[in-house]
């Protein structure tokens, strides 16, 4: 049997595929949220004083008494099995992008033989799962295992439903004995809680008298690949490392821009409806979906929520959408770069800050020059991302985010801040001490009377720039596909809490001397700008132009790789940040640290072992078989005195060779060790490692465009991007 069988195989499984409908009968208002057990049902389930007292641990995170946890757990658990639970499951957001559950039975046996259920509010409050085997970098010893979830009742708890049954899930933190955190939502709460008192101080000193708690909120839109199953089976590289690790350009890639925005797929849409039902049923409010710019690549973006829901959502979106695509025959790739020379998948992150009273504070109005709290909010942001650029570098770094950033589709890896045009100026007025006024967009007027005029936005959109004002939130696009948002929100609410708390030193001292507000706002932006400006940046971040300048002319640091990004955690500034406000104590920091450094060198270590897998067992066979067939063939001829071209034959075996050489060399380096830290440890990753990876790559993806066809063991690019 050729080599290519199980690639004809796939495409005549795809070509035969049995359509799968979605059946679409129940209307969204019944299904919205069915599976939650939201404040509505507990209002209906509670007694008055009980629902009282969890409404306002919810929606303020007020401690709960154990008597009414008792009275809310048993609720839950009558509502559970009502809806056929029979388990019960803290889930936890290790320091890994995924997340962790321990399945408990609600049943108890009881003397005389009978089972009964129990949940009490002892069992919601706190679970015990064995949390040696988590990453923590060196927070706990090998042998010191005790780790405790702990019920987090602002995010509510929601019933999964797999093929396996109901479980009831309890959204939880994670930590250890001895009380740090070894997860990535309680550095989540406490930086909004940093970012919430400084900014009430804020507005307090603005003269704001009633001021309900700050809460940031997020609204991340996540892109992704589809790819049918039968070819992602017969690549060990997009199942066991997320992305293909050879495979030549398709004559046909993205260059038409045909893809982005355009009809989607009957079966892509299945799997859409598919997956939005089931987010609905959870209470996760999706909100768009369209294709993205590469083919087979799509988006989906939830309507955004209170940033600790968004990102536990976030996740849940995350496994669902990957369970889903299954069930449609399809492998979701999450992944920041599944293909070479085709667009990878970021996640846009919209953060912005607000409350019941004040509203969302980085809503301009109309005329931001006199919208004081507005200005001040977001002058603490541009701080905020010069002084912690590298940090922000840092929470966005991966091993696969490194192929994306800075490679003319995404971001650069370099830190500015993108404010439009209206903004800027205002901007510039204040550093200018000139007095301010706001430019308005203007009215759109295309001249067609069928359309109506509309009021256009005071600024263009940038899609080069990292950090973007988008009208009423800012919107970090560096952040990878398969990432967790809560590292980049932990940051962005700290560099805030931070900023706001200076600002409010510095309120305070101009308040203190006389000034009225406006003037000492203006005064203390205006020292902001001047120490600070240098990151603002409306220009073309692609550009070489400045890639030079960000450098050399403003002092920006421009980091290409996870090797040198993770060292922003042992910056003494960033220790100082995060002890300072409260979020990570120096050593949740170091253990951040060495988590992500470990897990950036597996995921190398992964790849480089791939890498020789296929090449030796895979593609070096395949070029063999045909060379031999060739030789054969050219014999035969030579025989019957027929002169043939034997070029290609030439060149096979010259590619092969040189891939094997390559391969032995990527070999003899995978296991060396003895590196003095996990710094140089990085660096020889990405420096040696990703360096004889795409040698043997280069090798291999000219034989692919060499080798016959039939002999081909991969799955093309060509037959992954348009074959559904
Ligand atoms: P685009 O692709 O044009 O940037 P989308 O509509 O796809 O916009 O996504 C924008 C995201 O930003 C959505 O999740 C949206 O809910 C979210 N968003 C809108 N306003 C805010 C806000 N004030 N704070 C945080 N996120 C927001
Ligand atoms: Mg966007």
């Amino acid at each position: 049997m050729s080599q290519s069988a199980s690639r004809t195989q796939a495409i005549l499984e795809i070509t035969n595929r049995a359509s799968t409908s979605v059946e679409m009968t129940e209307p969204l208002g019944d299904i919205w949220g069915c599976d939650v057990f939201s404040l509505a049902t507990m209002e209906e389930a509670l007694s008055k004083n009980a629902y009282k007292a969890i409404k306002k641990t919810v929606q303020t995170g007020a401690p709960l008494e154990p008597a009414t946890a008792d009275v809310v757990a048993a609720a839950m658990k009558d509502w559970a099995i009502a809806k056929g639970a029979k388990f019960f499951s803290h889930i936890f957001y290790p320091l890994t992008n995924i997340t962790a559950e321990k399945h408990d039975g609600f049943i108890i046996t009881n003397s005389d033989g009978h089972a009964i259920t129990e949940f009490t509010g002892s069992l919601l409050i706190k679970g015990e799962p064995d949390g040696s085997s988590f990453p923590n970098g060196s927070i706990r010893a090998t042998n010191a295992a005790r780790g405790y979830t702990a019920w987090d009742p602002t995010s509510p708890v929601y019933i999964m439903h797999t093929d396996n049954g109901a479980t009831l899930m309890i959204p939880s933190v994670f930590m250890s004995w001895t009380g740090d955190a070894l997860d990535k939502k309680i550095p989540l709460l406490r930086s909004n809680d940093a970012m919430n008192k400084a900014g009430s101080r804020v507005l307090s000193l603005m003269g704001e008298t009633d001021i309900a708690p700050l809460n940031a909120s997020c609204g991340a839109e996540q892109e992704y690949f589809l790819i049918d199953l039968n070819f992602a089976n017969s690549r060990p590289d997009l199942l066991l490392a997320g992305r293909t690790l050879f495979g030549a350009a398709s004559a046909k890639g993205q260059e038409f821009d045909d893809h982005y925005f355009g009809a989607i797929p009957a079966r892509v849409q299945n799997f859409m409806q598919d997956l939005e039902d089931q987010l609905y049923r959870l209470g996760i409010p999706a909100k768009t979906h369209h294709n993205e710019v590469a083919p087979g690549q799509y988006e989906i973006a939830p309507y955004f929520e209170a940033a600790n829901v968004a990102a536990d959502h976030q996740q849940l979106m995350m496994t669902l959408m990957k369970a889903t695509a299954k069930k449609h025959g399809f492998l979701c790739l999450l992944h920041e770069k599944p293909f070479a020379g085709i667009n990878g998948s970021g996640k846009h992150v919209n953060w912005s800050v607000g409350n019941a009273t004040q509203g969302n504070l980085l809503d301009p109005g109309d005329t931001p020059h006199k919208n004081l709290n507005f200005l001040l909010f977001c002058g603490a942001v541009i701080r905020g991302v010069h002084l912690f650029g590298p940090l922000l570098r840092a929470v966005v770094a991966s091993a696969g985010n490194d192929h994306r950033l800075g490679a003319n589709e995404a971001p650069p890896a370099i830190l500015s801040v993108y404010l439009g045009e209206q903004l800027e100026q205002v901007f510039q007025n204040i550093l200018d001490g000139k007095t301010a006024t706001s430019e308005t967009g203007g009215e759109m007027d295309l001249g067609i009377d069928q359309i109506l005029n509309f009021e256009r936005d005071p600024g263009d959109r940038n899609r080069t720039s990292p950090f973007a004002f988008t009208g009423n939130r800012f919107e970090f696009r560096a952040v990878g596909s398969a990432m967790s948002v809560s590292g980049p929100l932990i940051a962005m609410n700290t560099m805030l809490a931070d900023s706001l708390n200076h600002i409010a030193d510095k309120l305070e001292a101009e308040l203190g001397a006389g000034k009225d507000e406006s003037a000492a706002v203006l005064s203390v932006l205006k020292v902001i700008m001047e120490d600070h400006s240098n990151v603002i940046f409306g220009g073309d971040g692609y550009s070489t132009g400045w890639h030079t300048a960000a450098v050399e002319e403003r002092g920006l640091k421009n980091i290409p790789n996870t090797a040198d990004a993770l060292p922003a955690f042992r910056e003494a500034s960033v220790k100082a940040l995060f002890e300072k406000t409260g979020v990570l104590s120096p050593l949740e920091l170091e253990s951040r640290f060495e988590v992500y450094s470990e897990q950036y060198v597996m995921s190398i270590e992964v790849e480089a072992k791939l890498v020789v897998d296929i090449a030796k067992t895979r593609l070096y066979p395949a070029a063999m078989q045909y060379l031999s067939e060739l030789s054969m063939a050219s014999a035969g001829m030579t025989d019957m005195g027929i002169e043939v071209d034997t070029s290609i034959a030439q060149s096979i075996a010259a590619e092969s060779s040189a891939m094997i050489d390559a391969v032995n060399r990527l070999s003899e380096a995978l296991p060396k060790d003895g590196f003095a830290s996990i710094e140089e440890h990085m660096h020889y990753c990405a420096d040696e490692l990703c360096g004889l990876m795409e040698e043997v790559r280069g090798h291999a993806d000219t034989l692919e465009t060499e080798v016959a066809d039939e002999f081909w063991p991969l799955p093309k690019y060509q037959e992954m991007l348009f074959i559904r």
